[in-house]
């Protein structure tokens, strides 16, 4: 058997030189290790709460996004929404109660029907937004001749009636007769309102027309005119008796629109209720009458045929 050689150390200083020189490495070994580990995960963890930060971040952008998505939204609607009433075609028609009513008027198929159309000419005056409330107060809608008024409460007076949902029809600017005498003057006065209303309303009345004084007091040239130019005109079949400077009592002009409608299938009724303060006393006795007798009240439409004094 080999004998094993026993290990000597030959020099005791050599040996702790090396041994010292082993334990400093093995030291700053075991520290680089602890330092690099230790960097690793303070890396690691400030990437993850980086990430957070980032997400968290995201998200309140995406918060703030969406919130800004949200505002510029309801300033759209809001910078959309106009005083004028517009339509989107690509929406249906809301059905329309009196679609029935409406289209027998426009086929003259008018026996048995109960309707009335009251109508208002000469304003607007100071008094218009107490007749638009009485009416409002019904919940009616009526038909507005009017004529040229300037100033801004005028102006406040065409545009609550277009707003109310009232038709705001032409009478003329000027009321006078004397261009009857000539069409085409006669019809400057006409285009000139409509300009007009167009201009303080800022919407595009309906092309409803009544003569001043009625048709009887125009020509067939006139009449004409009118019927180029594209305008349903209107007479009267129902008048209130304020017409004149002489203007009955309340009492007399509720039985007159009431007695004259009774004889009508369909009513137009004239009166003078923004210049007359006892019309304006008498309409809502009258209305409370006919509704009650079951009249249904219509705001007027182009195409529908109305009493004409004088046709072409
Ligand atoms: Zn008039």
């Amino acid at each position: 058997m080999k004998k094993r050689k026993k290990l000597r150390i030959k020099s005791w200083k050599r040996f702790v030189s090396y041994s010292l020189a082993c334990l400093i490495l093995i030291s700053a070994s075991i520290i680089g290790c602890g330092f690099a580990i230790a960097h690793i995960v303070t890396a690691t963890e400030s990437q993850a709460a980086t990430s957070s930060d980032e997400t968290q971040t995201a998200l309140a952008e995406n918060n703030t996004s969406s919130s800004e998505t949200q505002s510029n939204a309801l300033q759209s609607i809001a910078q959309n929404t106009s005083p004028t009433v517009t339509l989107d075609a690509s929406e249906p028609a809301q059905d329309d109660p009196y679609a029935d009513i409406k289209e027998r008027l426009r086929n003259n198929d008018t026996e048995g029907l109960k309707v009335v159309f009251l109508t208002f000419d000469d304003g607007p005056t100071p008094y218009t937004p107490e007749v638009l409330d009485m009416l409002a107060s019904f919940d009616l809608k009526a038909t507005f001749f009017t004529n040229h008024h300037k100033g801004s409460d005028a102006a406040a007076n065409y545009c609550r009636i277009v707003s109310d949902g009232h038709v705001l029809a032409n009478h003329t600017s000027s009321h006078l007769y004397d261009f009857y005498s000539d069409p085409t003057l006669f019809m400057g006065d006409v285009q000139s309102l409509r300009d007009y209303q167009i201009q303080v309303t800022g919407v595009e009345p309906p092309k409803i027309f009544r003569f001043p004084g009625g048709s009887a007091n125009a020509n067939t040239a006139c009449v004409q005119a009118i019927l180029d130019a594209g305008y349903t005109y209107a007479d009267w079949n129902v008048i209130a008796g304020d017409g004149s400077s002489s203007v009955p009592e309340p009492s007399v002009i509720t039985q007159n629109i009431i007695d004259g409608c009774h004889e009508h299938d369909v009513s137009v009724v004239l009166c003078h209720a923004e210049l007359k303060e006892n019309t304006r006393a008498a309409l809502p006795a009258a209305i409370e009458t006919l509704l009650a007798e079951g009249y249904t009240f219509l705001p007027m439409e182009e195409g529908i045929p109305y009493p004409h004094q004088l046709e072409v």
